[in-house]
């Protein structure tokens, strides 16, 4: 045992992960409640949520959301076939669990650009021996590549109807008018009767005093999430048809189990469109 350590020593990860830096998936595992998260981690979550008191809240909406919409296209929808983009680290009722819940043969691709997640992704692939699940390390940014690959034909049939899922992801493509185009090239590789789901931070309900504290953690580095207003989130669904009731806080959609959180905190925009 050395004296003087000059910090606490640094946790060992999988192989090849950095658990030095704070990482957002690990990040948001932490915030969930979840276990596979570093001293780094669980440091920058508590900087973020000292500053802005509604990102934990904010994230537990999110997660009980995605719940909700997998739920109602599966139900409603009939959607048997997920397309899971920025999947983040496998957590309580993953989308394939939700949809075989209903619908044993469900498919699912889950995506994320995170080799971290690729190391814990085998229980993202436990599924339903009627259903499908499917792991594709690849980048948002490079919709053609994804949309190509070999895990996504395999597992998805793009003639038949297929949900896009971007669940707190966007927000992670940083930059005015960055994320249309790339909503639009997978949106358009999609069939008719195909579903877009989307949640995404923004300041539009922020107090004035917490925006302009959002906006110098953004010009210095200190936060990585872009926040887009309700304009730029609406656009991503031009030429599809709203689901009801539109375009609305996360936790004004539909059934939602949290009553016992500040809603006037959490500032995600929902919304879920069908493909004429
Ligand atoms: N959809 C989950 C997790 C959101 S966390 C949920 O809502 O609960 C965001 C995830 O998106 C992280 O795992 C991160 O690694 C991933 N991500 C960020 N940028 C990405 C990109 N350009 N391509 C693919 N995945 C990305």
């Amino acid at each position: 045992v050395t004296g003087l350590a000059s910090g606490p020593p640094a946790e060992a990860g999988p192989p090849g992960i950095d658990t030095s830096v704070p990482h957002p998936a690990r990040r948001y595992n932490y915030w969930l409640g979840g276990t596979d998260n570093f001293a780094a981690d669980r440091e920058s979550a508590d900087a973020i949520e000292r500053a802005f008191p509604g990102m934990r809240a904010g994230i537990l909406a999110n997660r009980d959301v995605l719940r909700r919409i997998v739920r109602y296209l599966a139900t409603d929808a009939g959607i048997r076939q997920f397309l899971d983009v920025g999947t983040g680290l496998p957590t309580a009722d993953n989308t394939h669990e939700v949809a075989q819940r209903i619908a044993l043969d469900s498919r699912v691709v889950y995506v994320d650009n995170d080799p971290l997640i690729t190391t814990y992704a085998k229980s993202l692939l436990a599924g339903s021996a009627e259903g499908a699940t499917a792991y594709l390390e690849a980048d948002l940014r490079d919709p053609e590549a994804l949309l190509s690959a070999q895990q996504l034909r395999e597992t998805l049939d793009l003639s038949r109807p297929v949900a896009l899922m971007l669940i707190a992801v966007l927000h992670f493509i940083p930059g005015h008018g960055r994320a249309r185009p790339l909503v639009r090239t997978l949106m358009d590789a999609l069939p008719a009767g195909s579903y877009l789901a989307v949640t995404h931070v923004t300041m539009d309900v922020m107090p004035d005093d917490e925006k302009a504290m959002y906006r110098r953690m953004l010009d210095s580095g200190k936060i990585d999430i872009w926040p887009r207003d309700r304009d730029e989130f609406a656009a991503l669904f031009d030429g599809l048809d709203m689901v009801e009731p539109g375009i609305v806080m996360t936790t004004d959609w539909p059934d939602a189990t949290q009553s016992d959180v500040d809603l006037s905190r959490i500032s995600i925009w929902t919304g879920v469109a069908r493909k004429p």
